[in-house]
């Protein structure tokens, strides 16, 4: 039985994983990082050379991939077929063509499936994504939707990229967030949207550190309240 589920949504370059994995490290509970899930996908329909537009085709090379992840805050695993494929999913190849294929219904249909079956199996647990709240748990105790501009998005990742040695390209940055933002958010199954019963929490002007004694701060009073 699980104990406390926390939902964490929100778009890219909020400081989700960062903050997710601080949250869990913080509570002592475990994490799933369920876009690591649709990472591991897209790298199998990339590998068998499928056509992103042949929706078929991709559920089809989904269904038969094997995927597995870790629940570790402090180690970012990822397996397809049993290869740790945890820096290949991080590249540019995944990360441009992962929309799409998580936009295909019976994608999202199997790793939801999953989800909830490896997050009912933790009795603690931090689940990351972008329809934790809204889709695959509804009943988390608590459900957080991080927010920031686009533009400081844009300059975190930027920063990012500085700093593992890519290039310095603020415009294609912001205009990467900005279309991910877009596919994300009018994409017909599980477009990203905080659940109504979500806590908004715009991180624009916040460290991460900050963020994470926040939502800390947020589970006491909700713990609090149920316990
Ligand atoms: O969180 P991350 O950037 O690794 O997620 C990669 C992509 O996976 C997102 O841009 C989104 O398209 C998809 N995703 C999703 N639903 C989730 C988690 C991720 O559609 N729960």
């Amino acid at each position: 039985m699980t104990s406390l589920v926390i939902a964490v949504d929100g778009p890219a370059g909020t400081g989700k994983s960062t903050v997710s994995r601080g949250l869990a490290r913080a509570l002592n509970a475990r994490y799933l990082d369920t876009g690591a899930m649709y990472r591991i996908v897209t790298l199998a329909v990339l590998r068998a050379g499928v056509d992103l537009t042949n929706t078929e085709a991709v559920a089809a090379t989904a269904a038969n991939a094997e995927l597995a992840v870790g629940y570790d805050p402090d180690e970012d695993r990822s397996y397809l077929d049993g290869e740790d494929v945890s820096t290949e999913i991080r590249g540019d190849a995944v990360t441009k063509a992962v929309s799409a294929v998580s936009a295909v219904p019976a994608v999202r249909t199997r790793l939801v499936d999953l989800q909830r079956k490896l997050a009912s199996g933790q009795d603690s647990v931090v689940v990351e994504g972008r329809d934790i709240g809204t889709v695959v748990l509804p009943d988390a105790h608590l459900k957080i939707f991080l927010t920031a501009s686009a533009e400081e998005r844009a300059r975190r990742r930027n920063d990012q990229n500085k700093t593992s040695g890519l290039d310095d390209d603020y415009e294609a940055v912001l205009a990467d967030v900005k279309r991910r933002d877009h596919l994300d958010s009018t994409r017909a199954v599980s477009p990203l949207r905080p659940a109504d019963d979500a806590v908004v929490v715009d991180t624009s002007a916040m460290t991460q550190p900050e963020v994470i004694e926040h939502l800390r701060n947020l589970v006491r009073e909700r713990a609090g309240a149920q316990r």
